[in-house]
This record gives structure tokens, sequence and C-alpha cells, in this order.
């Protein structure tokens, strides 16, 4: 897909440009307790000051489903923009109507204006026409840099940009970049870790991926599910039995595109789901009985290895979700071990690495692995509807 950047504005001096911002960050007892959302917004925030823009910030937070509902203003999230930047930030009581206009008259070129909550109106989820229309009167441009809220056809996502020149920020521009590098126009071999807890949540992904993909290296609990259809007795195991003719049909349709299925060659058998537990390394095959009351909770030595060699054969890696129970030692040990096989080959430029959705960034941070992937996802939902192939309203509104 082509989109505008930055890149394309010929004039920003003086122009009202506005910026759709993912600000939905996690806040305790009023204090903001992650600000990764903040920092990725900075650069796009920073060149539009820079370069004399008028830059009016759009964001939501939380879900107050059409109503101003105080403890969910952005107001408090104004003061950590403002520290992350270390700029002034005003502040719209409304992200439309007179409020907004009256705030958006008293900048002066490359100030910041952040506007209230854009859930605190109906038509915002509801994509109504008219808020969009009012929401795009407070400016000249629009600049859509929340990849993380492109799953959503919302007014602030979606309406909005069929009205105003439209363009991709610096934040959103990356994440296209590398996504379209992993899944779009990737360089093959292509291979996908796909772990975590249920098959049930993630089918439209295997059932895309394996269309697309070379390798599927299959994970988690999910493993489990596979296993058991093949014939395994996996005890107590975290699976999904119900999920058994689906499993069989992702791995045909696997055969049918070429897609070879790699699953777990042993597993970390324990009678405990707690730190510390005792477990044994039992080997898995169609074969494998687990007794009752006792449950595979990560894979063991034999399968680190064959992913490890797997990832050798691979030019581009794409991960979702952790490979064990890996919030219990010692059940992370299959997760860590090869998330940081994979950032070892990454910094040494033999393996493009792409990983995000839910656990999965606090799995290969657990691993000191994040940083040396080529690029990690914060988006959840958005990341996780790229994998299932799903179009992106935020995004398809940008194409020019
Ligand atoms: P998901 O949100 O689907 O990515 O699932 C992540 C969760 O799956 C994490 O909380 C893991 O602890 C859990 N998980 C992964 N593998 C297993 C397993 N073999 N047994 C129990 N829980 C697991």
């Amino acid at each position: 897909m082509t989109f505008k950047t930055l890149d394309d504005i010929s004039e920003l001096n003086g122009k009202i440009a506005l910026v759709r911002v993912d600000l939905n960050v996690p806040v305790k007892d009023g204090e903001v307790t992650d600000i990764t959302r903040i920092e990725r917004v900075a650069p796009t925030i920073q060149e539009l000051s820079r370069k004399g823009a008028k830059v009016v910030l759009m964001a939501h937070f939380g879900r107050p489903k059409g109503e101003a509902v105080a403890s969910m203003s952005l107001k408090p999230i104004a003061q950590s923009v403002e520290e992350v930047l270390d700029a002034r930030i005003h502040f719209a009581e409304d992200c439309i109507g007179e409020a907004a206009k009256a705030a958006i008259g008293k900048l002066h070129n490359g100030d910041i204006l952040l506007l209230e909550n854009t859930r605190f109106h109906k038509g915002e989820e509801a994509n109504d026409a008219e808020f969009a229309k009012d929401l795009a009167a407070n400016g000249d441009l629009y600049i859509n840099d929340a990849f993380s809220a492109a799953h959503r056809a919302h007014a602030s996502t979606e309406g909005i940009a069929k009205l105003l020149p439209s363009y991709a920020g610096r934040t959103m521009q990356a994440e296209l970049t590398a996504l379209n590098s992993a899944l779009g126009d990737p360089k093959h071999p292509v291979g996908a870790v796909v772990g975590g807890a249920k098959v049930s949540t993630k089918i439209d992904l295997l059932e895309n991926l394996v269309t697309k993909i070379d390798v599927l290296i299959i994970g988690g609990g999910m493993a489990n599910t596979f296993q058991g259809a093949l014939g395994a007795d996996m005890g107590d195991s975290l699976q999904e039995p119900d999920m058994y003719d689906k499993a069989h049909a992702i791995m045909n349709a696997a055969k049918e595109n070429d897609c070879r299925i790699v699953l777990p060659a042993d597993g970390k058998v324990s009678a405990e789901f707690k730190a510390g537990a005792a477990y044994e390394v039992v080997p898995m095959t169609p074969a494998t009985i687990i007794p009752k009351g006792k449950e595979s909770l990560d894979a063991g030595d034999a399968t680190i290895a064959n992913v490890i060699a797997e990832f050798e054969k691979l030019n581009t890696l794409i991960w979702n979700g952790p490979f064990g129970a890996f919030e219990i030692p010692p059940f992370d040990g299959a997760t860590v071990a090869i998330a940081k096989a994979a950032a070892e080959m990454t910094e040494d430029g033999r393996l493009v690495s792409v990983a995000g959705g839910g656990d999965t960034v606090s799995a290969l941070n657990l691993a000191g692995a994040a940083d040396s992937f080529s690029y990690i996802s914060t988006a959840g939902g958005a990341f996780l509807e790229w994998m299932e192939g799903k179009p992106l309203p935020g995004v398809l509104a940008l194409e020019s």
C-alpha cells in the first residue's frame, strides 16, 4: 500500500495539524505508569512543532461510552506528555465546538494543544459523519500516528481522513514499513512463532499465516491442543479438545499451502502450576500420555534446539504469544531461550524479526530480547488483526 508521510507536506509553517495519537496509557492512582505510548508519538509531535505547525492532538482514553466522564479526562495525561516532550502542552476542555476553537485560536506556530477525550462524544465510536466534520473543522490537515487504534473505524481514525489531506505520522510510518517487511513483501523463508493460551482466540491468525509463510512454529497452550488433536493424551494440560477439528483443518491448510508446521518435541510436565515447581521433561509424540493431575507448561531442550535450527533457515520471523507459561519460572525457559536466539540472529543481521500483541512484548522484555528485535509493535488488537490479514480502516483511509 502507499500512503503519504510528513515528507509529502510542502508547507507546515502556520498550518493547524490535527494529529491522532494513542494516549490510552496505563494509569494507577492518578499516575501514568508506562510512558511507552507517549514516547512513541513524540517524534511526530516534535517534528511538526519544529516545522512551525500548530499541533493539535486528538486521542481517546478509556471507555466513557459517549459521555463526559471526569475520571477519563485526558487533562492529567497532558502533564505526562509535557514531561516526555519537555514542552508546554495546552489543553482544550472539548475536542469540538467553541472550546476547541477558542483554544486553537490562541496557538502560536509550534505550540502544542491536547483536545479532550474524543470518546466523550457518541459520534466518535459510531464514526458519525457530522462529528467527523466537526473534528475536521478544527484544522488544515490530518496526521494519524496511532497504529494501535487503526483497527477501529472511528471518526478520529477513519471518518476525518476522508475530509482533510491525510498523512501517516512517523510512528505509523515505521509500523507500516516494519509490518510490510514481515508479511506484505517479506524476504522468504518467512517463519512465525505463535504461542499463547488458546487456539480459539487465534484461528483467523493461524488460517491467514499458513497461506503466507513457510514455517509455522506453534508453542504454549496452543501446541497442547494440536498435540491432543494428533492423539496425545495431554492429561490436565491447558488445551481445547473442541478445537481438535480446527487444529486438523489448520494442519491441512498448511499442507496445501506448503507451510510446514513445527510442534514442540518435548514438554516440561509438572503436577503444580507454581514458581519453582518440580517437573520432568517428556517427549511429545502422538503416543504421549501425560497422567491426570499433570500438565505440560513449557517446552524442553529438544524443542528449543529444533526451533533455533528453524530460525537459522529463516530470513524473516514474526512472533506472537509466549511459548509456555512464561510468567512462572522455570516455565519461562523455552520462551526466553528462543527469544534470545532470535535477538542474536537479528543483531547479526541474519534475521528480520517483528513481534507484537498481548503478552508477547512482556515475554520478550523478560528475555532481554525486545531491544534487539527489528520491530516490536506495542499495538495489541491492531497488530493481531494485521496478522489475521484483516484490513485496518485507519490505515486504509490513509491510502493514496
Ligand atoms: P495469549 O494471551 O493467548 O498470548 O496467552 C498468553 C498466556 O498463555 C500467558 O499468560 C501464558 O502463561 C499462557 N500459557 C502459555 N503456554 C501455557 C501452557 N503450556 N500452560 C498454561 N498456560 C500457558
